[in-house]
């Protein structure tokens, strides 16, 4: 397919021809999502993608035991993930590294690299194609991301208004940076599929944008690159950060900038980091960027985890009881990606099995992911860490003093320690000037309150618990 091809102007949202490797990268993270990441790694990590024939998929194992294993345990998984991608496709053939060399001998190289499972690229999100989950709809809005969304949603009501171009999004993985890019675009087409004048939106990664840069660069085609890109309404480049060091992507991309802003077209990035922090992008390009609004995504919070999972749940049908919900928020707080893996895993438990879920459940189904996030954290750390919050000198954890302002903190950090250890009641009590654990008890219902009744307080506690969990 010729690269234009791929653009459709009827309220166009285009759809890059994805390569096979970037189909494989997404059932990869697919898999990932689904068996979790200890199984992943055990059994699925070593699987490399290695071409395709007609109909069919070979991927290779390094020995025989793992290629029979593989594709007794995953091979149904495999094919039906693949053909989800790429529905062209008939079988999955599982074959060892020598037997796939063996086939092909001829071949100076293999038609298509083998991309092994653990290579960092590509990621799901990659491929140009919009995901339809990703709506302005199924976007939670809460306290870290009101801004963000608030621009977004703004940005696609009308494009390219002066203040708002280019558009910043800036945050950590998996707070729903991609997530508001695609909400722009689906608006934006949606919007345009009632009017007359359709509008063409190019997302891409900042990757991808390198990768057709080069391919152009190749094929001595720069110039249809160029005006194919400078032909579009709305420009989004997800990630931007991949073109640090990358000089002449970089270069390029800055033109394409200039040339749609000066044409009164919107430009949406989304990047690990503000521009002023993104060190490594040349300064011009980086003044430029900061030039229209910046919005960043912050880090989630409790109440923003419990509303995401509350409506994913939702939205999948299935009666998640407020306690399983409560614990994944709480536990799961590094992003929302995973917080939806989590939870897509109890789903599917839930409906393989049309069993209620329970706490239980909850427990067995994600006892890998759960060990993964209990990093472990020691009783003085967290005494440390509350003395330091409140302004108290560590001795007193253990002092005998009971006045409000040194109690109170010695609560909050039993609490803290019945929440993020293992350890028993008696045990916190010995490390607290060898309390009583009917003292921990106490303070852990007391804090349980006081966090119910006092925003304020509330948030102390949990700033302290996200601290303290990280
Ligand atoms: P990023 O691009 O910032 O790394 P994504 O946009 O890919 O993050 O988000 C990761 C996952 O979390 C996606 O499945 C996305 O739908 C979900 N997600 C993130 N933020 C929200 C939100 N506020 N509401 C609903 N889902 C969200
Ligand atoms: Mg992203």
């Amino acid at each position: 397919m010729r690269e234009s091809d791929a653009m459709l102007k009827t309220h166009a949202l285009r759809v890059e021809d994805s390569g096979m490797a970037e189909q494989w990268g997404r059932v990869r993270a697919r898999l990932q999502a689904e068996v979790g990441d200890v199984e992943y790694r055990t059994w699925l990590k070593q699987v490399a993608f290695n071409g395709m024939n007609g109909d069919e998929v070979t991927v290779v194992l390094p020995t025989r035991f793992l290629r029979d294993w593989v594709n007794k345990e995953y091979g149904e998984l495999i094919t039906a993930f693949w053909q989800a991608e790429n529905p062209t496709i008939r079988r999955v053939e599982f074959r060892t590294q020598a037997a796939a060399r063996a086939a092909a001998p001829n071949l100076a190289e293999p038609a298509s690299a083998p991309v092994p499972l653990n290579a960092p690229a590509p990621r799901a999100e990659q491929a140009a194609a919009l995901d339809q989950r990703f709506t302005f709809e199924t976007f939670v809005v809460g306290k870290p991301n009101e801004f963000a969304y608030a621009c977004a949603r703004r940005v696609a009501e009308a494009p390219a208004t002066a203040g708002f171009n280019p558009l910043f999004l800036y945050g950590g993985v998996g707070l729903g940076k991609t997530h508001l890019m695609h909400a722009i675009a689906w608006e934006l087409s949606t919007r345009a599929a009632r009017s007359v004048r359709p509008v063409t939106v190019a997302y891409m990664s900042a990757e991808k944008f390198m990768y057709r840069f080069i391919n152009a660069l190749r094929s001595q085609s720069t110039l249809e690159f160029k005006n194919e890109l400078r032909s579009v309404d709305v420009l989004m480049i997800d990630d931007l950060q991949f073109l640090i060091g990358k000089d002449n992507t970089q270069e390029e991309f800055f033109h394409t900038f200039n040339a749609l802003v000066d044409a009164g077209k919107q430009i949406v990035i989304s990047a690990d980091k503000s521009p002023s922090d993104l060190s490594g992008l040349e300064d011009r390009l980086r003044t430029r960027l900061g030039c229209g609004m910046v919005a960043d995504l912050h880090a989630t919070t409790f109440e923003l985890r419990y509303s995401i999972l509350e409506a994913k749940a939702q939205r999948a049908g299935v009666d998640v009881p407020a306690k399983v919900l409560e614990f994944l928020a709480r536990k799961i707080t590094s992003n929302n990606r995973e917080l939806e893996g989590a939870l897509n895993r109890l789903v599917a438990h839930a409906n393989l099995f049309s069993r209620p879920l329970t706490m239980e459940t909850a427990h067995e189904v994600l006892h890998d992911v759960l060990k993964a996030h209990d990093r472990k954290v020691s009783i003085q750390e967290i005494q440390r860490r509350v003395a330091e919050h409140f302004n108290i000198r560590v001795a007193e954890m253990s002092s005998a003093r009971r006045a409000r302002n040194i109690a109170r903190p010695r609560q909050v950090a039993m609490y803290l320690a019945k929440q993020l250890t293992s350890k028993s009641l008696p045990d916190i009590g010995r490390h607290f000037g060898d309390r009583d654990h009917t003292t921990v008890m106490h303070a852990v219902s007391r804090v349980s309150e006081l966090i119910g009744q006092d925003a304020a307080f509330a948030e102390d506690v949990d700033l302290l618990r996200r601290m303290l969990e990280t």
